[in-house]
Order: structure tokens, then C-alpha cells, then sequence
């Protein structure tokens, strides 16, 4: 769908091709030492129509990176332990660097459960919950939620500033609304997050310069929740009926205020994966460069 005249549509596909070249950079230099990059997913989904689209498109994008990508599937007959096992072992594994479990997860295995599995610095989509408090206490070492970090990465790449405006995040989860509220605030936004239970939501929205919507429901923020000039990051991906994937921003309304906004699909999504992956590649310079200097 094309924007209507006003907001610049960001385009996360070239943004995604640039973090994926970086990655392919630090990939290639590791290569050359003898290291091969290595992303681990355990796939307790059994054939999960929409995890295995996402895990294709991981796999395609690590193969172009330079970064070998395995796919583990577990037998949901195992249950919980067979994840944690399997999620364990792949920690402890001296040639894997990155870890990740697909979701959903088998019935009573929470992802806090499953994230405890994988050590920190394997952790390069922040599941564990060590990795969110290192990163809420401001400690560095851990890697943020790919999705959280891919909206960082979308507002610098655009050159939209952070310092001391007034950054609004629509969503509080665990994976996304809280792990964005903490990279906003460390690169000195004034941070604001809302949820289900926030009076009011488009007055507060709409005092923001920049507004990340990641509530999972389409359409949620329309054009009394953006301030003229405001930049507006839509995560939320909801598939509707008729299969096609939806924001949680009504584009067509929101598009004669805003400055800019990201499209779904071609927005945060595709940026995502490549964050993934350039974490992927930081974890293999660091084991390398930590094995050097043992
Ligand atoms: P979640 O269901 O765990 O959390 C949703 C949050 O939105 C909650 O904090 C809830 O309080 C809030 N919310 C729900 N309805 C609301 C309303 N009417 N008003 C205000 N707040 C409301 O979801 P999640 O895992 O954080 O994911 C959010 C969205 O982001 C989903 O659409 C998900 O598919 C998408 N997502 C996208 C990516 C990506 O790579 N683009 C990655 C992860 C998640």
C-alpha cells in the first residue's frame, strides 16, 4: 500500500541491508581467524506455519550474512525438559554463538523459563531475564530483544533525534514495549510507555516526538494519536483473516501528520532479522576476542 502525501515512508528493507552487511563484515573477519559464525534455534513449534516463516527467513538471511544458522527441532512429546535440555546444551556449546527459542512454547514452559536456559552471552535475542536487568540496570554486556534494538537501529539510520524528546511506547511486554522504553532512555529520551490499562492513550500519544506502537492490535493508533511531525514505529504484526499482516498503525490516517512512519510489512520486521544476526556476529567476536585474551 502506498502513504498518502505527508509522512516519509521508512524503508526498513535497506536499512536491514545495511546492518546485514556489518554483520557480514565482522562474519568474514571471524572467518578468517577459522571462526564460523554460529546461530542455534531450538524449534519446539512442530510445524508452526508462521514460526517456520520466520525461521526461513533467519536461514536465508544468515546463509547471505556469512553466519551458519541451525535449526533444532524438539519433539513436543519431550515438554518443558526437552527445551531446557536442549537450550542448555546449546549454551554450553563452544562452537554455537548465538542461541534462540522459537515460539510457541509447549504447554507451562514460560520464556522467562526457557531464556534462564541461555547463558548471557549467547543471549542474542535478550531472552533471558539476567539479560533485560543488565540492561535496565545500565550495565552493558547483554544483548537487548532483537525487535527492541531493530527500533533503535530504524531512528538512528534516519537520523531522528532521541536526546531529551518525548519518545511514547504503546506495549509493556517482556520482548518489546519494555526493553525499547530502556534503549530509549538510555540514549536520553523522556520515556512515557502505555498499555492496555492507560486512560487517555491517544492525549498521551500525541505528546510524543517519536511513538512506537507494539500492542498487537491493528489499527490502534490513528490520527488522534500523532502530533504533527511526530516519527512513528509501528512492531505490531498481526496476521487478519484474509492473511495479510497488519500494524497497529491506520497508515492512510496517521500519514497526513507524521514525519515519518514505518510500513507493515517492510518496516521493523526485516530489520529485525538482520539485528539477529549482526548480535549473532558481536557474540562471535567476543568469544573470540575473550578465548585470545584467556
Ligand atoms: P504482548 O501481547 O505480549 O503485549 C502487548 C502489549 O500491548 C501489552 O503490554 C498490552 O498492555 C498492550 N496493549 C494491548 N492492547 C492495548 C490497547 N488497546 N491500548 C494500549 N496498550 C495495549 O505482545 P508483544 O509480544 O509485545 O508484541 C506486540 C506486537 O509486536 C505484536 O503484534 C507482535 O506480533 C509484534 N512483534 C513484532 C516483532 C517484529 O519483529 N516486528 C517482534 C516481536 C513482536
Amino acid at each position: 500500500m502506498s502513504t498518502p502525501p505527508g509522512a516519509r515512508r521508512i524503508d526498513g528493507r535497506a536499512i536491514a541491508a545495511r546492518l546485514r552487511a556489518q554483520a557480514a563484515e565482522v562474519a568474514s573477519a571471524l572467518r578468517e581467524r577459522g571462526v564460523q559464525p554460529l546461530l542455534a534455534v531450538a524449534d519446539p513449534t512442530a510445524g508452526d506455519e508462521g514460526a517456520a516463516w520466520y525461521m526461513r527467513s533467519i536461514s536465508r538471511a544468515a546463509e547471505q550474512t556469512g553466519i551458519g544458522c541451525q535449526i533444532h527441532p524438539v519433539d513436543p512429546a519431550g515438554g518443558q525438559e526437552a527445551v531446557t535440555s536442549l537450550l542448555t546444551r546449546l549454551s554450553g556449546d563452544p562452537a554455537v554463538h548465538g542461541v534462540i527459542c522459537q515460539a510457541p512454547l509447549p504447554p507451562g514452559l514460560t520464556a522467562a523459563a526457557a531464556g534462564g536456559c541461555i547463558a548471557v552471552a549467547k543471549d542474542v535475542d535478550g531472552a533471558n531475564p539476567a539479560s533485560l536487568g543488565q540492561l535496565a540496570a545500565g550495565l552493558g554486556g547483554a544483548f537487548a530483544p532483537a525487535t527492541a534494538a531493530a527500533v533503535i537501529e530504524i531512528l538512528r539510520a534516519e537520523g531522528v533525534p532521541l536526546e531529551g524528546r518525548r519518545a511514547v511506547v504503546v506495549g509493556r511486554s517482556t520482548v518489546v514495549g519494555k526493553p525499547v522504553a530502556l534503549l530509549l532512555l538510555a540514549e536520553n529520551a523522556t520515556v512515557t510507555v502505555c498499555h492496555s490499562r492507560t486512560a487517555g492513550l491517544a492525549a498521551v500519544c500525541r505528546e510524543a516526538d517519536v511513538l512506537v506502537a507494539a500492542a498487537g492490535r491493528p489499527g490502534l493508533i490513528g490520527a488522534a494519536h500523532v502530533a504533527p511531525g511526530a516519527v512513528v514505529i509501528d512492531v505490531g504484526i498481526t496476521a487478519t483473516p484474509g492473511g495479510v499482516m497488519a500494524g497497529d498503525v491506520d497508515e492512510a490516517a496517521v500519514a497526513p501528520a507524521a514525519a515519518a512512519l514505518t510500513p507493515v510489512p517492510g518496516g521493523v520486521g526485516p530489520v529485525t532479522t538482520a539485528q539477529l544476526l549482526r548480535q549473532t556476529a558481536a557474540a562471535a567476536w567476543r568469544a573470540e576476542t575473550s578465548r585470545i585474551q584467556s
